[in-house]
């Protein structure tokens, strides 16, 4: 094809489910970002469960000018007694994500974490899979999270699924600064 051709050609955006239980999901979705912003492209990440702590890579958002990151509310409690309150902050959180798809300002959005909503039953795996349908063409999309639904797993391009065979966890290792936050 010649490069007049090319450049015409739309670019459309993929859907990356990065799932499992072993360590990797949300650096490697990282990556992808990193390597979307050194070609000029507009990145979101959103992430739906909220750590203690000042994570590296939070403080290192800040320096990039096409990178924009949100915390979705106040966290969740994962406690049956209370799962409206976790309704709550799912839906906000989803709100946010819906604004930023529609926006159509991004090449690649990052829900990390979002593969809880449904497993805790906080949201209807409908409303994630309807709003990723009917993206904007261009717009790329990764979510992450152990567990994903079948039906995340169904509508996505690319999966990935982390097994853990070791942890240094396991053996006592505390989580440390620069590597797991
Ligand atoms: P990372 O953020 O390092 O890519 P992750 O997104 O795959 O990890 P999460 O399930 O989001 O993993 O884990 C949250 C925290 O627990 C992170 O600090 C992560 O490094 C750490 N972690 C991930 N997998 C394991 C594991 N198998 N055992 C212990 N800690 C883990
Ligand atoms: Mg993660």
């Amino acid at each position: 094809m010649a490069d007049s051709a090319k450049s015409k050609k739309k670019v459309k955006g993929r859907v990356i489910v990065i799932t499992g239980d072993g360590k990797g999901k949300t650096t490697s979705a990282l990556g992808t970002a990193f390597r979307a912003l050194g070609h000029g492209h507009k990145v979101c990440v959103i992430q739906f469960v909220k750590g203690k702590g000042s994570y590296g890579e939070r403080i290192m958002a800040e320096q990039f000018e096409n990178l924009d990151w949100f915390i979705c509310g106040k966290g969740f409690l994962f406690n049956k007694e209370k799962l409206d309150e976790d309704k709550k902050v799912a839906e906000e959180g989803f709100e946010m994500a819906r604004k930023k798809v529609e926006s159509d300002e991004y090449d690649l959005i990052i829900l990390d974490e979002i593969t809880y909503l449904p497993t805790y039953n906080f949201l209807d795996v409908e409303r994630i899979v309807d709003l990723i349908k009917n993206r904007p063409e261009r717009l790329s999309v990764i979510l992450t999270g152990r567990g994903a639904h079948d039906k995340l797993i169904d509508l996505a391009d690319t999966v990935s699924v982390i097994e853990p065979h070791k942890h240094a966890f396991e053996n006592g290792v505390k989580a440390q600064k620069g590597v797991e936050f």
